[in-house]
């Protein structure tokens, strides 16, 4: 079984929306009242309060006069928030994260619901303390019965519900087909079999559209209400940018997926040590992150393998036709003849995705190497 969450557009009445921005703003007090907590505690007196200490103190403030507003909203909704800040501590623990911050009220604001915080009846969905079941736009089809709900309000003033759904894995058709990919900033995707995928026309005409509303917004004034329009203009852009560089993503990583039995990249770590400063910005706007990130469950959604290479190898500087790697491989050059077996006009990208899908491959058959090994082991100890 996997998790898979459905999200879709709904419209709140003028009651709900006024219910659900309540909500978000207990949610957001209650998160940043306890990381405030949190913080002193350790700062002050050593001490670690975890999730079962801040639920505690929850029901204590919710009795406070000053407080008592807390208590207007679905305590299920509030310790969600606490839920949700224990990850964060726990990730920043790990040393996955960064310290948590505090949460704004400008920023995308979120709310969840476990089981007991909504009730779901022939396709229908009420929120706790709400009169009337959601105006959901059904957008696509899902079955079985939600284990929880994420209201969020972005920052263009859309609302959005996300149904979390356990689902049984659906294995494609096995296909003898593999691919590796190279994550590149010209064309998003360079694959071993030739193929170079740029961003689509449309992203690059909302960019230009962004770059507009943005250069209309800097010349207006502070404090008018052109601005404030202005600035409304800048987040829907924003918000429909979002929007199709996420629906450009899924389609490529669906593509890849479903006509693909395996699946070899480079994890981001090891892009990462290749970036400067100047390529930063570029590799956090062409989304890698999220494409190995959907890569990665929709493979398992599927069936599919997909191996992330996360040691260094040279893949641009090794020649996938004979294994010799060149010295210098500096970024302006795009082709290059091998000295060594004399393969001239070698594409620099294509060629990397090659000894990508060739690196995946050993890694996979070392693992299934290692899986038979403890097959026989684990034989003759139980033997
Ligand atoms: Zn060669």
């Amino acid at each position: 079984m996997v998790h898979r969450a459905y999200k879709y557009r709904f419209y709140p009445t003028h009651e709900q929306a006024e219910q659900l921005a309540q909500t978000f703003g207990c949610v957001r007090y209650v998160y940043n009242h306890f990381l405030r907590q949190r913080t002193d505690a350790w700062f002050e007196r050593q001490e670690r309060m975890n999730y079962n200490a801040t639920a505690k103190a929850l029901t204590v403030l919710k009795k406070q006069p000053d407080t008592a507003f807390l208590a207007d909203v679905s305590n299920v909704c509030l310790q969600q928030s606490l839920r949700h800040l224990d990850r964060a501590f726990s990730n920043f623990f790990k040393g996955q994260a960064r310290y948590p911050t505090f949460k704004k009220k400008q920023r995308k604001q979120s709310a969840t619901y476990m089981a007991n915080g909504f009730r779901w009846r022939d396709g229908k969905l009420w929120l706790a303390k709400h009169k009337d079941p959601l105006a959901i736009r059904w957008s696509r089809y899902f079955s079985g019965t939600p284990s929880s709900i994420t209201v969020s309000c972005d920052t263009a003033g859309r609302y959005h519900v996300s149904f979390l759904v356990e689902e049984a894995v659906t294995p494609l058709p096995v296909t003898p087909k593999m691919v590796g990919i190279d994550l590149g900033l010209t064309h998003r995707v360079i694959t071993s079999h030739g193929d170079k995928i740029s961003n689509p026309r449309f992203l690059r005409r909302t960019e230009r559209k962004l770059a507009r509303a943005q250069r209309s917004l800097s010349r207006k004034q502070k404090g008018s209400n052109n601005r404030a329009k202005a600035r409304h203009r800048v987040a829907r852009v924003h918000a429909k940018l979002a929007d199709q560089r996420r629906d450009a993503t899924h389609k490529l990583s669906t593509q890849l997926i479903h006509e693909n039995q395996v699946i070899a990249a480079e994890s981001l770590q090891i892009k990462n040590l290749l970036k400067n400063r100047k390529l930063a910005k570029a590799i956090s706007d062409v989304g890698w992150h999220k494409l190995l990130q959907q890569l990665a469950y929709k493979a398992e959604r599927h069936g599919r393998q997909f191996v992330q290479i996360d040691k260094w190898y040279p893949s641009s500087k090794r020649c996938f036709h004979c294994g010799h790697i060149t010295d210098k491989m500096p970024l302006t050059i795009r082709t290059w003849d091998c000295p060594s077996c004399g393969t001239q006009g070698i594409d620099r990208d294509v060629n990397a995705a090659r000894n990508i899908l060739q690196s995946g491959k050993a890694i996979l058959a070392g693992a299934d190497k290692l899986r038979q090994h403890e097959k026989t082991t684990v034989g003759l100890t139980g033997g």
